[in-house]
């Protein structure tokens, strides 16, 4: 059989490994000037515009970033349950409750019309997710959240680089969280990194970062250790020089699937909007997991599925809401590979694959 199409494929270079040599023998591995490097660079990058915070994973990012904002118990955040469980996870950890509202059929993101109707009066804050690398609708969600006086924090773990007209995602809410697992578009080893909206959520995210330390013993706050290391940060610094030519890999890969699958639908991109491809995506109505079976046993293909258990429905929160065009992605979505490793022979064969499967199958 032909050779394994792994779903996800982390790139790591010579360039990385000398990263981590240079850091192991400054003898200075906690965070220290690779980090603010890092941090500086990031938001330089990609254009943010506003400064940004480097922390030891995605997840403590979120927290943070709620604990900057003031999110706390008694507080409702409105977040989608379409998503992966660390952005209710970290609503619950600030001690508030994640309030799930359903997605948009067109963009697997947060449905403005669903997160309006789940808004009470102690609702403090919307979080979207740019989920598989689109943005969600942000102008739609902005102005929702402007009427009834909420702020925005976007969880865009999976989207570094996307944008909406022209802004990127990161830079519109009170805080946005950019995700450095090895699986996500770019990696640091774990990391994750955090732009804020002002110097005052920045100081307060520096903080609780470091046990409420600025000044080394002179707690200003009660805090946590989501530091990231100077290793992590040398490793970030050098992915940030490539990553822009593997998003643009993933969306040529993205196209080519785009303009050759037949009988499942391809992923939608909105007007406007700039997809990094975290994921690709499509949706399979009948039988998905046979699909991925099939695919997995016959063609040799590895697929995912993100995910196939809504967050209202785990265990954790257990929401009793109807949230139709979740639990239908849910059961329908289907990520193809599509990252930047993937040759043209890799991506016939999915091709092959995906459409003999699909015709077979109808
Ligand atoms: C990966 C991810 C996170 C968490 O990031 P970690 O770095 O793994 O902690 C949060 N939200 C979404 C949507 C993610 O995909």
């Amino acid at each position: 059989m032909s050779e394994f199409i792994a779903p996800a494929k982390p790139i790591i270079g010579d360039e990385e490994r000398a990263a981590v040599d240079r850091v192991m023998r400054s003898g200075m591995l906690a965070q220290g000037p690779e980090v603010k490097a890092f941090e500086e660079e990031f938001a330089e990058h990609f254009g943010l515009g506003r400064a940004c915070v480097a922390v030891n994973s995605g997840t403590s990012g979120l927290h943070l970033g709620l604990l900057a904002a003031g999110v706390k118990a008694g507080d409702e955040v409105v977040v989608p349950s379409f998503t992966f469980a660390a952005t209710a996870n970290s609503v619950a950890l600030a001690g508030a409750t994640p309030v799930f509202a359903d997605i948009s059929a067109d963009d697997f993101c947060l449905d403005p019309g669903s997160v309006e109707a789940a808004i009470t009066d102690r609702t403090v804050a919307i979080m979207p997710v740019h989920l598989y690398g689109h943005p969600a609708k942000m102008e739609q969600l902005l102005a929702i959240a402007e009427k009834h006086d909420l702020k925005v924090f976007e969880d865009a773990a999976q989207a570094h680089g996307a944008s909406l007209h022209g802004t990127p995602v990161g830079a519109f809410g009170t805080f946005g969280m950019f995700s450095l697992y090895p699986t996500k578009n770019m990696t640091s080893g774990e990391g994750g990194m955090v732009s804020a909206a002002d110097a005052e959520i920045e100081q307060l995210l520096r903080l609780y970062r470091n046990q409420g330390m600025l000044q080394q013993y002179h707690n200003e706050v009660v805090g946590l250790n989501n530091r990231m290391t100077d290793i992590h940060a040398a490793i970030g610094r050098v992915q940030l020089t490539k990553v822009d030519r593997w998003t643009k890999l993933r969306q040529e890969n993205a196209a080519f699937l785009s303009s050759r699958l037949e009988g499942v639908t391809p992923p939608p991109v909105a007007d406007g909007a700039v997809h990094v491809y975290h994921q690709y995506t499509i949706r399979v109505p009948q039988d998905r997991d046979g699909l991925a079976k099939a695919l997995r046993e016959e063609y040799n293909i590895g697929s995912g599925m993100f995910y196939p258990v809504p967050n209202h429905e785990l265990k954790p929160f257990q929401a009793n809401v109807e949230l139709p065009e979740t639990v239908k992605a849910a059961a329908e979505c289907l990520s193809l590979p599509v990252h930047p490793s993937l040759t043209e022979s890799d991506l016939e064969r999915i091709v092959t694959a995906v459409n003999t499967l699909a015709k077979a199958g109808a």
